[in-house]
């Protein structure tokens, strides 16, 4: 995956200074574009498609405050009232260019549930309980909360349809990515050939530490899960973790042996899986900024615990006026 990674990158070829002067650009064809004092990443990929809005939301501006400064966020946590989330979300909204689209989140709850979105939410209703969304309605925006899991986002250029796909590790293991395809082949007719992808900003393999319940969970799930881990991975994954021990107490003094714990790439996980399904892998973007590397942009759990703010990612089919 790298290769291909890198190959698209020789393949630009865009001189900075052709770009417009508000968007830093990111490797990989990902952007930073700044609008309404917020932040917006961008897949470049995505950006292409005229009829699309989509973004992925940062951590700089808005309402909330983190860590005694202004925080974006997103989601409704206890700790943050739920007229700044509701006003930090209009500011994500129109930053975006969607003011006029009314956003469907989700109470998310790590699962494989994906929601099928056909009419504009009442303003009462509640928030659904799933982990992702599909729609292709247009004028409709859909959001995912993240704040170190992979937002996913799909687009069928087809069909101008869209999915917002939220996956941890248990939506990884439970290939939510990929039933949100299926979904969207059976609801409208989607091809994976059709499909262009953005795995945003996640908790990198750089920093995302795993015991062997999961290492061992992905063995048994992928045969290909040995490439998304760095460290003893075939040792935990075989249940092999007790042997551990007596080697420790082995060690002299001031010899500190690797820790029996591993390392996950999710986002490489989710781009094999979207790959495996048929979707082209020059048609999947992947950004590489990592939610524990970066706390000046993105928010983190692993990092900061519950008391960090929540990112989005939105995507949606524009208005046919
Ligand atoms: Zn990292």
């Amino acid at each position: 995956m790298a290769r291909a990674m890198k190959t698209r990158t020789a393949r630009r070829g865009v001189s900075p200074r052709g770009a417009s002067a508000s968007v830093r650009k990111e490797s990989h064809g990902w952007a930073v574009r700044r609008a309404g004092g917020l932040q917006i990443v961008e897949s470049r990929a995505l950006a292409k498609l005229g009829w699309l809005v989509h973004g992925f939301s940062t951590r700089p501006g808005g309402d909330s405050v983190v860590d005694g400064k202004p925080a974006l966020n997103l989601g409704f946590t206890d700790w943050d009232e739920r007229a700044r989330v509701e006003k930090n979300r209009a500011a994500f909204s129109a930053a975006l260019r969607a003011r006029e689209m009314p956003l469907v989140a989700l109470r998310q709850f790590h699962s494989d549930v994906i929601h099928l979105v056909s009419a504009p939410p009442t303003p009462a209703e509640e928030a659904p309980r799933a982990d992702a969304l599909a729609a292709r309605v247009p004028g409709l925006l859909l959001g995912v909360q993240t704040a170190d899991c992979v937002p996913i986002l799909l687009a069928d250029t087809r069909h101008r349809a869209v999915a917002a796909v939220h996956a941890g590790w248990r939506g990884t293991l439970a290939r939510i990515a990929v039933k949100a395809l299926g979904r969207m082949r059976m609801e409208f007719g989607t091809r994976p050939q059709d499909v262009v992808a953005a795995i945003g900003p996640a908790i990198g393999r750089c920093c995302y530490e795993v015991g062997s319940e999961v290492a061992q969970a992905f063995a048994m799930q992928f045969p290909a899960a040995a490439d998304w881990f760095d460290g003893p991975f075939e040792q935990l994954s075989h249940g092999e973790e007790p042997l551990w021990l007596p080697w420790l107490t082995m060690m002299p003094p001031g010899h500190v042996p690797p820790p029996p714990r591993v390392q996950l790439d999710l986002r490489a996980a989710n781009r094999w899986q979207l790959a495996d399904a048929g979707v082209p892998e020059s048609q999947i973007d992947v950004s590489d900024l990592c939610t524990a590397c970066r706390p000046d942009l993105l928010f983190s759990y692993r990092q900061e615990g519950a008391k960090t703010g929540r990112m989005m990612a939105a995507i949606g089919v524009r208005g046919g006026k």
